[in-house]
């Protein structure tokens, strides 16, 4: 039986990954300071002998014996990681440190979730993992873009200094049950506006583009990583690539919604065209996504029925 650790595991992606690893015989610790993740995400584990929850913010020490570590704390919606800039700058870089210290200290393995904001508003398309990227450091989504590549040239300096196993995955988008109602990405709002009929708010014109994953397709890729010998950066995500704009129109009409579009302004910096290449973690990991987009959003408009209800 491993013993592994995942912070930020009341989250979104974390509480996925969490029920997972303990179907699989694991023992789970899940660090997490309830800042966007949730207890009750974690409902189909808290019972279970082999899981532990513990209340922390990563960006103070800790120590756990463990033999990985999959480390996901901090706030990924652009709305939640914007609120308080400074906090999700130092929840990455501080981190990251204390991740990568456990490492050294332990043997573990570890995991970084990075992500598709590492390329900026990319000029490259679709991103593959050589495209150095293209960063506004002074925006308003640099708190979470730099924290994060920050982290990324850490991990890479404690490789070489410290002989450590580390491993970084670049998330792009990926949506489905666990995700807040307040979470404000757009998967999660075009459903929630679609089921109660309410207008849809498109930023912009709706001509940027994204791409979006299934959540048990990307939890397949990060245990496939860690449990390869390969560091990364992979790309892990779905190619599945819409316009926003046709995105909502493709939810109203799954959801069978009377909600009409509105227009609001673009944020700054917003990324233009999103879709990543994921040939190399294809052929290294045999990544392969597999849940189309029609069957994933029934899944996750069916859980934000229920919590609506709730
Ligand atoms: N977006 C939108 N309406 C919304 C939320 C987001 O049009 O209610 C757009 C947003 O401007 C961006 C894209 O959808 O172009 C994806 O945004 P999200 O916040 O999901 O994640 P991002 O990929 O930008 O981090």
């Amino acid at each position: 039986m491993k013993k592994i650790l995942i912070t930020g595991g009341a989250g979104f992606i974390g509480s996925h990954l969490a029920k997972r690893l303990l179907d699989e015989g694991n023992f789970v610790i899940c660090l997490d300071n309830l800042y966007t993740g949730d207890l009750k995400n974690l409902t189909p584990c808290l019972e279970n002998k082999n899981f532990k929850f513990v209340e922390a913010s990563v960006i103070d020490p800790y120590f756990f014996e463990v033999d990985e570590i999959y480390n996901l704390a901090c706030p990924a919606s652009p709305p939640h990681y914007q609120k308080d800039p400074i906090f999700t700058f130092k929840t990455s870089v501080f981190g990251i440190l204390n991740a990568l210290e456990l490492a050294k200290k332990t043997g573990a393995k570890l995991l970084q979730a990075s992500t598709s904001e590492v390329y900026g508003d990319a000029k490259e398309y679709p991103q593959k993992e050589s495209y150095f990227g293209n960063v506004n450091p002074n925006g308003i989504r640099a708190c979470y873009d730099e924290g994060k590549r920050a982290a990324e040239t850490l991990i890479c300096d404690y490789i070489r200094k410290h002989d450590i196993n580390a491993k970084i995955a670049r998330i792009f988008n990926t949506y489905g049950p666990n995700m807040r109602l307040d979470d404000g990405r757009v998967v999660s709002n075009f459903i929630i506006q679609a089921l109660s009929n309410n207008d849809i708010t498109i930023y912009g014109d709706g001509t940027q583009s994204r791409s979006f994953c299934y959540i048990s397709d990307l939890v397949e890729g990060l245990i496939l990583l860690m449990q390869s010998n390969y560091q990364g950066p992979f790309n892990l995500g779905n190619p599945d690539e819409f316009k926003i704009i046709d995105f909502a129109k493709y939810v109203i009409e799954l959801l069978n919604s009377n909600s009409k579009l509105v227009f609001l302004p673009l944020p700054s910096d917003d990324p233009t065209k999103r879709k990543p290449d994921i040939s190399f973690a294809k052929e290294k990991l045999g990544f392969n996504p597999r849940v189309t987009i029609q069957e994933g959003l029934k899944k996750t408009a069916e859980y934000f029925t229920e919590l609506q209800k709730a």
